[in-house]
């Protein structure tokens, strides 16, 4: 009986190493979603990754504010939408969200964001802030939960889920990613990140941080388990304009672009939609009404403003610099 049970335990030990020996890395590139370039690696024992690139290209139907038949399209159009119970849940987090943070992100800024389309169009100022500050708010839009329908209160308001969308992207693909079993994976959503697991050698994630004066190299980086990585920047999507940068990061209380004196947030948790609205809100807030925000959450952030890199307690063993023209600042209570 104990010999049988040895060889019982060695076979499912044999066939366990034998098992995990056969997973291989399967990555692929996603063109066309989410206004950016995508891509996702797993590493398992079959390429799973065409059933996460078909989710992401269904919910960038659904959350797209450029075509006009996505459920963001038609509610922007005035119409009454009838939502699937999981889109009125993100909604209700996205209003949740305006509403605790309202002075930083705000889903409701669009009319603002197409008058700085605009304005980079016709290479002008935009002379109608004042008149579409008037449009945003939260109260702008009633989402009935128990019929699951949403619309917008008010003819010239609408939505935008650009600060939100690809976070909630990521955590929709990496929980499918642990139903399936994967332990090692990684979703980059155009630089919003998911670090799923460990490394397939065990080891920990080192995502980098882009320098914002130079995005193509790295100004610091940071080891990972199991975590979001995602950063809002000025660097991301700006045109100039009489010398001047205008980056496409809203400040809900002027209707400018925002000028906090940072280059870039980048918020760790998790949650990656949780990263994806507070990069966003501490992009916005800037490094003096930083801490209140971080405490309130419990996240991790790094800060880069010209050549410092702040960063919150959590982050003191994770991060390596990889230009020595940053100095790493940790932030503590005399600086934050
Ligand atoms: P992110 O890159 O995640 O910071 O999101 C920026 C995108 O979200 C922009 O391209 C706009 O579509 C939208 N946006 C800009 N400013 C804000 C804001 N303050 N709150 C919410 N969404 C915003
Ligand atoms: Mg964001």
């Amino acid at each position: 009986m104990k010999h049988r049970f040895i060889l019982i335990s060695f076979i499912v030990i044999a066939a366990g190493i034998l098992f995990i020996g056969r997973n291989k890395t399967y990555s692929r590139d996603i063109y066309g979603t989410f206004d950016t370039l995508c891509s996702i690696s797993v590493h398992s024992a079959s390429d799973t990754t065409e059933q996460y690139e078909n989710l992401l290209r269904e919910l960038d139907r659904k959350l797209n504010a450029h075509t006009s038949d996505s459920l963001v399209g038609r509610l922007n159009s005035g119409e009454t939408v009838t939502l699937a119970p999981e889109m009125t849940d993100f909604l209700c987090t996205a209003v949740s969200y305006t509403n605790m943070l309202s002075d930083y992100f705000d889903i409701t800024v669009n009319p603002i964001v197409e008058s700085w389309a605009k304005a980079e169009e016709n290479s002008a100022l935009p002379d109608d802030i004042p008149q579409k500050l008037k449009l945003t708010g939260a109260d702008c839009i009633h989402i009935d939960i128990d019929n699951n329908t949403a619309q917008l209160k008010e003819d010239g308001t609408s939505i935008t889920l650009g600060a939100i969308a690809k976070g909630y992207a990521a955590n929709v693909i990496a929980d499918k990613m642990r139903q399936d079993g994967i332990s090692s994976g990684l979703v980059n959503l155009g630089g919003n990140i998911y670090a799923l697991g460990k490394k397939p050698d065990g080891s920990e994630w080192n995502i980098a941080i882009s320098d914002p004066k130079n995005s193509a190299q790295a100004a610091v980086t940071v080891k990972c388990t199991d975590k979001a990585v995602v950063t809002s920047g000025d660097y991301e999507r700006y045109f100039e304009l009489n010398g001047k940068r205008y980056h496409h990061i809203i400040d809900p209380k002027t209707g400018y672009p925002s000028e906090s004196g940072l280059n870039s947030v980048t918020v760790i948790d998790r949650d990656a939609e949780l990263c994806d609205v507070l990069s966003t809100a501490l992009f916005v807030a800037g490094l003096d009404e930083a801490k209140s925000i971080i405490e309130k959450f419990s996240v991790d952030a790094i800060f880069i403003e010209n050549n410092n890199i702040y960063y919150t307690e959590g982050l003191r063993d994770k991060l390596i610099l990889n230009n020595e023209k940053f100095t790493l600042i940790p932030l503590n209570q005399n600086n934050l």
